[in-house]
């Protein structure tokens, strides 16, 4: 069995769903194909939920109103028959109905979830109009039947298998599966969510949750690239990474992938495939086990970070002070993800301000702190990077003109990681295209 997963981009237009119709049946392999939103809607859902949260229910009802207008062009240009028009039709009039009823509910944070959770169920459905319009046989698996969360919020593969196989049982003799990405159930039994861009996590789980030969992300471009191609003018795809080499990326900024996804696929060994539905014929990046050939391979960024520095002589000496730091990072649920110390001074970063001045309130005793804000980490990744020379010679060089403010080497075999003002990142990913790639 197959899994094959499709973003926003690629079911956003009518015309685009018809070419995810005959991706699914380009081969007679068994699969599961796991949808997100229409492109926008989910942003869309969040922004009415924000003005209900604020009280504001005019403009969100305002909001809802808008989005249903595009869900009714869409499905005049999705289908054509008379009955798959009065399906699908209805289909919209059902959430959106909702919608209008939750106008009327007092706002808290599960009717957000439920909320959040419309783009995906309509996504589904209407795709499930079209593709009985078109005669193509197939089951609607509700993901809400089996994606779940446990009490602390985590995906259990071995729970999610165990349910899915219950619910394909109940369709004896498909073969073709459509289902939500993103959505889920928690602990209590709630709608609830894999988190924004979640859909890729979820394929990955369903993909580990089956044992499937392939995991395969379609999106609307050509794999994952050797560095951001809305940075720098020219960028290649990377025809192969290892797990490791693509959690880095997906978890240091490469936007093509949920870092989520990685786990699931690695831990059951599945292979992921990036591919483009744009133009299925490109290889694309092939995710699996081994790394294909060592050596640097991407640059990625992720912005949004604070460095936080703390100096202290008299401490830093102590045992244990390490701990004591960490200690109220975890406190706060806050992860860390570079770390450079010095015998007076340990520089951390986070990307999750949301307990920032709760943080530096407990970092006070242990000595002067300072903040820092708008940097960006800058990511090299291949595998055995660190081992190869040149790689750090080149890399080195082609930051001559640019702030490093830390740099976080040997953590792992196929990272360096480097911290910058973000106002740097472009000439940074410009000057590693030229030094490291030798591409414009
Ligand atoms: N629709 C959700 C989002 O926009 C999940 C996804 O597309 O992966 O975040
Ligand atoms: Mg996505």
């Amino acid at each position: 069995m197959k899994i094959m997963k499709f973003g926003g981009t690629s079911v956003g237009r009518p015309e685009r769903m018809a070419q995810v119709a005959q991706l699914i049946t380009a081969d007679n392999e068994p699969k599961i194909v796991v949808l997100s939103a229409l492109s926008g809607t989910t942003n869309a859902l969040v922004e009415i939920s924000n003005a209900l949260a604020a009280y504001k229910r005019d403009e969100a009802k305002q909001l809802i109103d808008k989005l249903e207008a595009h869900y009714h062009a869409f499905v005049k240009d999705l289908v054509k028959q008379d009955a798959s028009v009065a399906k699908a039709t209805a289909i919209v009039h059902e959430h959106f109905e909702f919608l209008n009823i939750i106008l009327k509910i007092s706002f808290s944070d599960a009717l957000n979830k439920d909320i959040l959770a419309q783009g995906e169920l309509l996504s589904t459905k209407l795709f499930c109009v079209f593709l009985a319009e078109i005669g193509i046989d197939h089951a609607l698996l509700p993901a809400l039947e089996f994606m779940s969360i446990d009490m602390n919020d985590e995906p259990q593969v071995p729970v999610i298998s165990a349910k899915l196989k219950d619910a394909l049982a109940q369709h004896a003799g498909k073969s073709l599966f459509i289902t939500q990405g993103y959505i889920c159930r928690n602990a209590r039994g709630e709608v609830d969510n894999l988190k924004r861009g979640g859909s890729d996590y979820s394929a990955s789980l369903i993909a580990a949750a089956v044992q499937a030969s392939v995991c395969e992300i379609w999106t609307d471009i050509d794999g994952m690239h050797n560095n951001d191609p809305r940075v720098c003018k020219k960028t290649v795809p990377v025809e192969q990474l290892s797990f490791e080499e693509a959690a880095e990326l997906a978890y240091f900024g490469a936007k093509i992938l949920h870092p989520a996804s990685i786990w699931p696929a690695q831990h059951y060994n599945v292979p992921v495939k990036l591919l483009n539905t744009m133009e299925p014929a490109a290889k694309g990046t092939l995710i699996v086990e081994e790394a294909g050939s060592t050596g640097v391979k991407a640059v990625a960024a992720k912005d949004g970070i604070y460095a936080i520095n703390i100096r202290s002589s008299r401490m830093l000496l102590a045992y244990g002070f390490l701990r004591k730091i960490f200690e109220v990072f975890e406190k706060y649920r806050t992860s860390i993800d570079m770390i450079t110390t010095s015998e007076v001074a340990v520089s951390v970063t986070i990307d999750n301000a949301t307990h920032l001045a709760e943080i530096l309130k407990e970092l006070e005793p242990f000595g002067t702190v300072e903040v820092e804000d708008n940097q960006t980490i800058v990511s090299v990744v291949g595998n055995e990077i660190a081992e190869t020379k040149d790689v750090l010679m080149k890399l080195f060089d082609s930051l001559k003109d640019i702030p490093v403010r830390m740099v976080s080497y040997g953590g792992s075999r196929h990272n360096v990681s480097l911290l910058l003002p973000s106002a740097h990142k472009t000439t940074t990913l410009q000057a590693l295209n030229s030094g490291l790639f030798g591409l414009e």
